[in-house]
């Protein structure tokens, strides 16, 4: 490990960043000051010019990163390096990650599709929770994403709750 290039690195990063309002608990974001990507994540250039995303490099520090896998925030902001807020997931969990931040700028229009009121779930959430399942989401993680508790998805990918949903 080259420590001069960990030290360049964390020269760039500002450790008192804003705190997720969704959630605190994590502290405050570590933010990206130099380049940035089109995507908005940092951009940090090693040894060679080889650039990698900043947010990848930091996650790299703490953990190993097997192949295909990607880095995401939970914080839902891109230009953060802060371990704490990234997680390890699949290319569909990474599909995933986007479709829940679409969502969010959608807002409450999204689930113009339910008929009952006190559903969660639209049928087209039903239908996207079993592609990204059948092609590798975890369980938990759609859980999460989709704010139900793990035997509602249990039960959709099963088939057993949603039939009339194709
Ligand atoms: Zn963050």
């Amino acid at each position: 490990v080259d420590e001069k290039l960990i030290a360049r690195f964390w020269s760039k990063v500002n450790k008192s960043g804003p705190v997720p309002v969704h959630l605190p608990e994590l502290g405050p974001c570590w933010v990206w000051l130099a380049g940035k990507q089109d995507c908005g994540y940092g951009k940090f250039s090693g040894p060679k010019r080889a650039t990698v995303a900043a947010h990848r490099f930091s996650m790299a520090l703490v953990e190993v990163i097997p192949p295909n896998t990607c880095v995401l925030h939970r914080c839902d902001n891109p230009a953060c390096v802060n371990p704490a807020h990234l997680f390890l997931g699949s290319q569909a969990d990474n599909m995933l990650d986007k479709v829940r931040k679409g969502r969010h700028r959608f807002g409450r229009n999204d689930y113009r599709g339910s008929r009952n009121p006190q559903s969660k779930l639209t049928e087209s959430d039903v239908r996207e929770i079993r592609r990204l399942h059948s092609i590798g989401a975890k369980q938990s993680l759609l859980a999460t994403r989709y704010r139900v508790v793990a035997s509602l998805i249990s039960g959709i990918v099963a088939r057993k709750l949603w039939q009339h949903v194709d």
